[in-house]
């Protein structure tokens, strides 16, 4: 019996991309996988059935038949409660679990003897590149967040020579350069606009620079651990605000990328800041499923104050769903060649990838910080 991977329609609201694309599909059978895909799964990401038939996987259009015959069962989204209760005990979940949050889902996928990987959780080194989906995904989201601040802009973002008179180009500030920044930095340059980066990791200076943007430097040094910023202290909040409100006030689109793992967005631009700002500037803050990096930030909302526009789209690689699946399909795909050996799941603990991604294994949940997450919530 070959083993069977399943991959179901993703039912968060509005979302477009899909778990596996249909190269994918013919790799995997390769392995000696079968695939089965829940009819019209990749249908918003521009993939019909008959794509996913060529490459040889199975429609299924019965929901028991595709959760109870699978062994792996691949997501986007978290598995809401509804998908959990339907999966074959003892099989695999994989895909974005959101770790940090609703912990009663990893009581049932405990309880349910399920081994959960994380997404999120595959360790940022060197031989798990390929397997990164934060990254992939994040990379697209600040690729868009350019394109959604020119579209909300009233002014072009490269210098313009007209017989009107010259057009002075944008000036684009982004705030945060991890992966998402720095494709928004490089996005707004190809625009054409003058870019700003700032970063609390002095580190990503030179990466700022070697896109041409210009660094914004507070002299505040935050590198927490894992590569990840760390939590700014007030005074050090204060410093940052001072400075950084003279660039804001300057800028004719600010695009926010930052963040801090398991923790609500730091908030950086004040309501202040955003008085200080010119008429028909643009705020995109890409934080804004954390509560927003600009405090009038509304997630999924434009807000208009003083004729300033601030956007906090959510879920902004789904927007981009053809090449967002594509990348998240490889991403899948390797983790997935990592535990599937010569027709067989082998899941091997010592490997530091499989390690620190899996949530639950065994009826136990083996991930140390959800557990303690979830001790905290029941003392
Ligand atoms: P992220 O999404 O967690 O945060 C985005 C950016 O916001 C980060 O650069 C962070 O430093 C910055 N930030 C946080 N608080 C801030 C504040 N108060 N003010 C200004 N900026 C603030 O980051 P990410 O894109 O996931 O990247 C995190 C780290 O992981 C980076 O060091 C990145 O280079 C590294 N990384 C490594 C690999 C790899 O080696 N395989 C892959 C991807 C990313």
């Amino acid at each position: 019996m070959s083993i069977v991977i399943s991959v179901p329609r993703e039912t968060r609201a509005g979302e477009q991309r899909v778990a596996l694309v249909p190269d994918m599909v013919k790799k995997l059978s390769a392995l000696g996988v079968s695939v089965k895909i829940q009819s019209g799964a990749g249908e918003a990401a521009g993939y019909a059935d008959s794509d996913y038939e060529s490459a040889s996987a199975t429609i299924e259009t019965d929901e028991t038949t595709l959760y109870q015959h699978a062994d792996i069962v691949l997501t986007v989204n978290p598995a809401p409660a509804s998908q959990i209760n339907q999966l074959k005990d003892g099989s695999i979940l994989m895909g974005f679990v959101n770790p940090y949050s609703d912990t009663d889902r990893f009581k049932t996928l405990q309880a349910k003897t399920i081994s959960a990987f994380s997404m999120e959780m595959v360790p940022r080194i060197s031989r798990a590149q390929a397997m990164d989906a934060l990254s992939s995904q994040a990379s697209i989201a600040g690729y868009k967040a350019v394109l959604i601040a020119s579209t909300l802009s009233g002014k072009f973002f490269p210098m313009l020579t007209t017989a009107a008179g010259t057009v002075r180009p944008s000036k684009v500030l982004i705030i945060g350069a991890g992966v998402a920044g720095l494709q928004a930095i490089a996005t707004a340059r190809r625009l054409g606009a003058i870019v700003e980066g700032y970063d609390v990791r002095a580190a990503v200076k030179e990466q700022v620079e070697s896109l041409g943007a210009k660094f914004v430097d507070i002299d505040i040094k935050a590198e927490g651990a894992g590569g990840y910023a760390r939590e700014l202290t007030d005074e050090e909040k204060q410093q940052q605000q001072a400075i950084l409100a003279r660039h804001v006030a300057a800028a004719d689109v600010v695009i926010t990328t930052a963040a801090i793992p398991g923790r609500p967005s730091p908030r950086i631009i004040t309501k202040t800041m955003v008085e200080g700002m010119k008429g028909g500037s643009v705020i995109v803050d890409l934080a804004a499923e954390g509560g927003g990096n600009c405090e009038l930030t509304v997630a999924d909302e434009m807000v208009m104050h003083n004729r300033v526009k601030i956007y906090g789209p959510l879920n902004v690689p789904g927007t981009v769903a053809n090449h967002a699946s594509e990348l998240y399909a490889r991403n899948l795909f390797n983790l997935l060649s990592l535990i599937i050996k010569e027709g067989a799941i082998n899941i091997d603990l010592e490997d530091q990838i499989i390690k620190d991604s899996l949530i639950t294994h065994a009826g136990e949940i083996v991930n140390a910080s959800v557990r303690d997450r979830i001790q905290n919530a029941s003392a």
